[in-house]
């Protein structure tokens, strides 16, 4: 068998990559995980997590990345920290390029998550203070509130009528009059008493003393400025896979997730994608950590079979 510096190299640290991680060197698999700029991903901006199982009185984003690093380091995970500026994936030898390092091993794990598209209107001091990109995940803390939600497509109008379960009024800024998302979504989005569209509009910013209190939205036909006092800006114009640096070597859906099988495995023999970076109907904590147990094993039962 060819030589290399890993077993496994993993490409992302959030709880898809510390997962993995984590079964992976608790299997003996010398492995290696390749993070960016920090470990935890996008739990290190969700301030409260209540829909985790293990932490009935919910957990903050940090206090569960740094539980996931603590488990996943107790089984000699190795670290390198890192862009990762290319990659070879073919053959029984994958090397990947880290600044000036070549990093071999025989199968890769791409967790490198997915991040959801900005407006660009400082929406990002309110990050975990009333600016979110879940609905599962932070609904529930909207009760009797009231909130914005902005976009037109299937993401935003399903949510948003999901959103109505808790919060007693959701306005649906759209940027244009008509709604990008399927039929079926629109039709029980403009039934909903508690949905009030904001057509051809787009938000130019929020305030708030310790969270989001005001969101500016301007009509882009009219040019009218107005201010809508709510508790919450729910944000969903398109999410982005965190897939640029693959250069094309694997194979993705419309959207540029990759595809994988029930395996997890790409179309690239030894070489598995797992948590939002892949294809999938939900992208949750939960559903990152049971695609990264999958994708750690079948690694193992692939090298068995080299
Ligand atoms: P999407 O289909 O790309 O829609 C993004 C929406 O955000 C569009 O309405 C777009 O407006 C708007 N937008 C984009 N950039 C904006 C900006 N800078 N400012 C304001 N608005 C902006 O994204 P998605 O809704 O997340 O859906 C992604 C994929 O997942 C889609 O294929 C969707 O069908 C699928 N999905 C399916 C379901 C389901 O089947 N139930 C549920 C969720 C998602 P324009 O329309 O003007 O371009």
């Amino acid at each position: 068998m060819a030589e290399t510096n890993y077993d496994l190299i993993i490409i992302g640290g959030g709880p898809a990559g510390l997962t993995a991680g984590m079964y992976a060197s608790r299997a003996r698999l010398n492995t290696l995980l390749v993070e960016k700029v920090v470990t935890g991903g996008q739990i290190l901006i969700t301030d409260w997590i209540e829909n985790y199982p293990g932490f009935p009185e919910g957990i903050s984003g940090p206090d569960l990345s740094d539980k996931m690093l603590e488990q996943a380091r107790q089984f000699d995970l190795k670290f390198e920290y890192g862009e990762v500026e290319s990659m070879a994936l073919e053959g029984e030898v994958k090397s990947i390029t880290v600044g000036d390092k070549v990093l071999t091993a025989k199968t890769v794990i791409i967790a490198s998550g997915a991040s959801p598209r900005s407006l660009n209107v400082g929406e990002e001091k309110f990050h975990g203070k009333g600016v979110s990109y879940c609905a599962t995940c932070d609904a529930p803390f909207y009760r009797d509130k009231v909130v914005v939600a902005v976009g037109g497509g299937d993401t935003a109008v399903q949510e948003s009528i999901y959103l109505t379960k808790f919060a007693k009024k959701v306005y649906l800024v759209h940027r244009r009059d008509e709604l990008r998302a399927a039929k079926i979504l629109q039709e029980r989005a403009l039934a909903n008493e508690k949905i009030e569209m904001i057509w051809d509009s787009v938000v130019t910013g929020m305030d708030g003393l310790f969270g989001v209190e005001n969101v500016g939205v301007k009509n882009i036909k009219t040019g009218e400025e107005t201010t809508i006092a709510a508790d919450g800006c729910f944000i969903w114009v398109g999410i982005l896979p965190n897939t640029g640096f693959l250069g094309g070597a694997l194979e993705m859906d419309a959207w540029n997730f990759i595809k994988t099988d029930a395996h997890m495995a790409t179309n690239i023999p030894g070489v598995f994608a797992a948590g939002d970076v892949r294809s999938t109907p939900l992208r949750q904590i939960a559903t990152a950590v049971g695609d990264s147990a999958i994708a750690a094993t079948s690694a193992e039962h692939y090298l068995e079979g080299l």
